[in-house]
């Protein structure tokens, strides 16, 4: 079968690997659809964060072809969300306390990223179906917008773990990227007063007033943020609860310091590489600002999305701007220029 697989920067391979077999605890998907998602592009282009060797793709959808020995509860054509490892088998503290997402071994076990090969191939090995996150697709479900679950599930985990409450005002900062933008249609449906977004440029413009910006700030273009969105939310008062989305130093300082008010909250979701030396102002210390890290999801808030999606409570039209055979891998999605690349939105490959 064909892989695309990871060798350091600037070097994915498409090669001929051997097609996996399930042994007991096991499955073999043939892969539906994968996610191009930003940490492929950024391994792309410094030759980090991934495991060198390894196939390539996390946001997997594939189809159960083969089951291993005493696995149970699945059957061939179950169409399943392939997510990142749950519960692992030391059951450490973490894990204890139901928070998946912060064990210690979760993270060297993920697939794609720095544990098995990913999804970016035909067929895909679930080399341990008991300590990994299966969720069944139902009929009803388009496999394109099941397949977002990487992304969503990282803005629904955000709201669930902040301190946001029916009727608060609510920014997003790099509301324009597929995180930023999953929060954005979130949020609208949970129900805020007024939502404010900041985001450079007008790439994103249309589609951040569909899902439901009531006021989109360019925060290069704009002198007075805080300024601005006094004015808009009516109160005399700044966001109470503000997502950070972009990951950048820049966006992190204007949610600190022009979009919390006093006694507000700051969720940290985008990972901010760059130092943060002088991040934190007194500003943030007198506001008393509550600053809450956000770390991917749990396996609950994939069935909160399934839930959602089933349901017709949520969708994500457009979203999905590209759809690529695996062959087109480097070229139509690692390996895009920066203009082409801000033009899309979540970019998908078919492998089959
Ligand atoms: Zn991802
Ligand atoms: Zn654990």
């Amino acid at each position: 079968m064909k892989a695309a697989v990871f060798y350091g920067k600037g070097d994915v391979r498409l090669e001929e690997r051997e097609k996996p077999k399930a042994g007991p605890n096991q499955l073999v998907v043939k892969m539906d659809c994968v996610g191009l998602c930003g940490t492929d592009v950024e391994a792309f282009k410094t030759g980090e964060f991934l495991r060198r060797g390894m196939t390539l793709g996390h946001e997997n959808i594939g189809m159960v072809v083969e089951i291993g020995e005493g696995v149970e509860g699945y059957q061939i054509g179950d169409h399943l969300i392939c997510g990142p490892p749950t519960f692992c088998e030391a059951m450490c503290p973490s894990c204890q306390r139901g928070e998946t997402n912060l064990c210690k071994f979760a993270l060297p076990e993920t697939r794609g990223i720095q544990g098995p090969d990913g999804g970016y191939a035909e067929y895909m090995h679930i080399h341990d179906v008991k300590h990994t996150t299966l969720k069944k697709i139902p009929g009803s479900i388009d496999l394109k917008d099941a397949v977002l679950y990487d992304v969503v599930c990282v803005g629904i985990h955000a709201m669930r773990i902040s301190r946001l409450r029916f009727g608060d005002n609510v920014a997003v900062s790099g509301g324009g990227g597929p995180v930023g933008l999953s929060l954005v249609r979130l949020l609208k449906a949970a129900g805020v007063r007024k939502l404010a977004v900041l985001q450079r440029g007008d790439h994103k413009t249309e589609i951040l007033k569909k899902y439901g910006a009531d006021i989109i700030i360019d925060p290069e273009k704009e002198e007075d943020i805080s300024g601005k969105l006094i004015e808009f939310f009516g109160t005399g008062e700044l966001a109470d609860v503000v997502f950070e989305c972009a990951g950048t130093k820049a966006s992190l300082k204007n949610c600190l310091e022009y979009a919390a008010r006093p006694g507000g909250q700051v969720m940290v979701v985008g990972q901010v590489d760059e130092p943060l030396d002088n991040i934190i102002p007194t500003a943030s210390f007198v506001k008393e600002l509550d600053i809450h890290f956000s770390f991917v999801f749990t396996a609950k808030d994939v069935e909160v999305y399934l839930d959602m999606l089933g349901s017709g409570k949520i969708d994500f039209p457009g979203m999905v701007t590209c759809e690529i055979p695996l062959a087109d891998v480097v070229e139509k999605g690692l390996g895009l220029e920066r203009e082409a690349r801000r033009k899309q939105i979540k970019i998908l490959i078919d492998p089959s």
